[in-house]
């Protein structure tokens, strides 16, 4: 049984709409995917309806912009309720963070000569709900000053280049609270990768346990085999489901193909276990919360 729980579809920075992505989950061989666009859940309701017409499980999730002690962490939350009160007044932020973070962005391309306007971007990031770093990528791509999105971020994009902008990212603690009020399971996404590294040491992981996280992403892209038999073994001790996937962008994203990086079955079978319990806990307390739940077939 081949897993992949963690991509991104044009509802945030991928290029395939949720059901094309889908589809090629189901053409790819995989069993079950998970849809986890950036800060939004609008994408679920085509992936679930395509992968029910392609026969592969489909599992709802989220990766939200968080921020820990003045880093950048993401975190993977499965089977929320979006609509939950709380949870989504945390989202809107994030995605307002993005949009007002566009025309400073513009600003520092158009000091540098690049003639690029925010309706350039916002052509380009069409079916998305908020504009990401990417989608100002793909806009110089089509202005012919980078070649690929890659290029994009290492001369203007990323921290330390002349076009980057911070922006705002939930605070990780209390997203972890509002994860569990809002009826899902948090996994933090590549702990190891470039962003997050220097803030997720395992002290900092074990902490999150502490406050409830129940997942780290072992399997990852950018995570080394290294990386990754190190994270497995601290994973383990911490009690924590160890996940993979490969964080497709459809073509925004090389080296990134759907089922590059799987989670085993067995943590399949802990993550859904964990996000049977967290829905029922939450409906407990709060019966208006609605947990989006897995649909495995
Ligand atoms: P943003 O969320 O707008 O700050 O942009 C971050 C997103 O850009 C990440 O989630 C990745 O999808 C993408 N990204 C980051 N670094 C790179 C890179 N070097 N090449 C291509 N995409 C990248
Ligand atoms: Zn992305
Ligand atoms: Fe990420
Ligand atoms: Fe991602």
């Amino acid at each position: 049984m081949r897993v992949d729980l963690h991509t991104h579809s044009h509802r945030s920075d991928g290029t395939d709409s949720p059901a094309a992505l889908v589809r090629a989950a189901a053409a790819a061989g995989l069993d079950v995917v998970a849809l986890t666009d950036h800060d939004a859940a609008d994408g679920w309701g085509a992936a679930q309806r395509a992968a029910g017409e392609s026969g592969v499980g489909f599992v709802p999730g989220i990766e939200v912009s968080c921020s820990l002690d003045d880093g950048t962490v993401h975190l993977l939350a499965y089977g929320v309720d979006p609509a939950h009160p709380g949870l989504a007044t945390e989202l809107g932020r994030v995605l307002q963070g993005r949009a007002r973070r566009l025309p400073g962005v513009v600003r520092r391309l158009r000091g540098l000569g690049i003639e690029i306007t925010e309706a350039d971007v916002r052509a380009v990031s069409g079916e998305a709900v908020a504009p990401g770093r990417p989608h100002v990528a793909d806009a110089l791509i089509g202005a012919g000053v980078v070649g690929d999105r890659r290029e994009a971020f290492v001369r203007f994009l990323m921290p330390g280049r002349p076009a980057y902008v911070p922006r705002y990212g939930a605070p990780l603690r209390e997203m972890l609270a509002l994860v569990a009020a809002a009826g899902g399971v948090a996994v933090v996404a590549h702990p190891w990768s470039r962003g997050s590294r220097r803030v997720l040491s395992p002290g900092a992981l074990a902490e999150l346990a502490r406050l409830g996280l129940t997942g780290v992403e072992v399997w990852h892209r950018d995570q080394s085999e290294r990386d990754s038999r190190e994270l497995s073994a601290l994973a383990r001790d911490l009690g924590q489901v160890q996940t993979g996937g490969s964080d497709y962008h459809g073509l925004g994203k090389v080296d990134h193909d759907l089922g590059c990086r799987t989670t085993p079955p067995d943590q399949l079978e802990r993550l859904l276990a964990a996000m049977d319990s967290a829905a029922q806990q939450a409906r407990a307390s709060d019966p208006s919360v609605r947990p989006a739940g897995a649909d495995l077939r």
